[in-house]
């Protein structure tokens, strides 16, 4: 009987409030290769997207439509590896592919039941999931379907110096529009305006979100992109200009709270102004992916855009990586390779 040696990050149990160390486990086990059935394919894992919304899967089964891991269970994730055992003729040993699997070295995997994307030749298994996977498509796509910039416009981006919303932010600019960003600290702050020429940043940490809102967009917000949610979104609201768009991406400021994520506070502003607020997954524009890589391939070989990758190094040290998305001490998008 054929068995490999398996380490594993187990949800050991729910999180209350802030997610913490303690709600991890670590493992070894084994995987039977003997096990895998006909179609089915081995994977191993060889890079971990660090994703806030995997938080929302650490919850107890809710009426949302996203999954809940099971308690014992390993944590779920997008990763990138290699095939190596197959049963499948359409996915030969050897392929590099994307996947949504789990923290673990290996894992047989159903591609009837998860998709697998198999990674163009050009990219390695890092940059599939890294600087050309979900969260770059996801500034790109949020931007230009459910913002759908006009030169000259006003665009606000919160989290703008992270993965999602550094994307959104430049290809804002890119694009013609005047470009304010949202994040925490100075050295963030410094890096919107110094590094990718935004023309203005808020320090949601240390200034008032309200009174810099009617400094910097006076004539109100074309679009705001959200990536936090609550008390900054409430603030972008109170901003918004007439026929304005808001991207509901994400809603990272309330994933540790044991209360749903609220909304605006005044809706008749949103009446009022004809504005639209509109929730998206990336993983609704698939078809457009490969175009869409190609875009922002072009756009970073021409020293345009700025995909910034924060690649740490360890299996041993994924859960307290994936910590630090929510102190905000990732600097871009964040995969622990192994
Ligand atoms: P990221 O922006 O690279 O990292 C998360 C950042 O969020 C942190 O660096 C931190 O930046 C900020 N943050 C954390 N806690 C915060 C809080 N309480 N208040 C305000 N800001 C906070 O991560 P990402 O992967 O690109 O994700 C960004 C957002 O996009 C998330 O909400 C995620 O769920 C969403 N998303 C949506 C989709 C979709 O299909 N709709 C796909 C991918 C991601 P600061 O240092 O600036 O605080």
């Amino acid at each position: 009987m054929k068995q490999i040696d398996n380490r594993q990050w187990i949800l050991k149990s729910r999180p209350h409030g802030s997610l913490s160390i303690n709600n991890f486990t670590f493992q070894e086990t084994k995987v039977d290769i003997k096990k895998l059935e006909d179609g089915n394919i081995l994977m191993k894992n060889l890079a971990f997207l660090c994703a806030p919304t995997m938080r929302n899967w650490m919850d107890p089964p809710s009426k949302n439509l996203y999954p809940s891991i099971e308690l014992g269970q390993p944590i779920l994730a997008p990763t990138a590896g290699e095939i190596v055992e197959s049963k499948n003729d359409s996915y030969p040993v050897g392929s590099k592919i994307s996947t949504l699997s789990s923290w673990q070295d290996y894992e047989i995997i159903d591609p009837k039941l998860r998709p697998l994307n198999l990674i163009s030749e050009n990219l390695t298994p890092v940059e599939s999931i890294g600087k050309f996977g979900l969260n770059s498509l996801t500034g790109y796509f949020g931007l230009t379907k459910i913002g759908i910039p006009k030169s000259g416009e006003t665009v606000v981006v919160s989290a703008a110096a992270g993965a999602t919303g550094s994307v959104a932010a430049q290809v804002a600019k890119l694009l013609g529009c005047r470009v304010i960003g949202i994040a925490g600290g100075t050295t963030k702050c410094s890096w919107l305006t110094e590094e990718i020429g935004l023309e203005g940043a808020i320090d949601y940490k240390s200034e008032n979100i309200d009174s810099c809102l009617k400094e910097l967009c006076p004539d109100g917000i074309d679009i705001y992109f959200d990536n936090v949610g609550g008390n900054i979104l409430r603030n972008a609201v109170q901003h918004m200009a007439k026929f304005g768009r808001i991207v509901l991406c994400g809603q990272i400021s309330t994933y540790d709270s044991e209360q749903s994520a609220s909304g605006p506070e005044d809706m008749m502003r949103l009446i009022y102004g004809s504005v639209r607020m509109e929730g998206f997954l990336t993983r609704n524009y698939a078809e457009e992916f490969s175009q869409a890589i190609q875009q922002l391939q072009h756009w970073e070989e021409k020293k345009q855009l700025i995909l910034k990758e924060d690649v740490r190094k360890g299996f041993e040290s994924l859960p307290q990586n994936y910590l630090d998305l929510f102190s905000g001490s990732n600097e871009g998008i964040l995969v622990v390779s192994v």
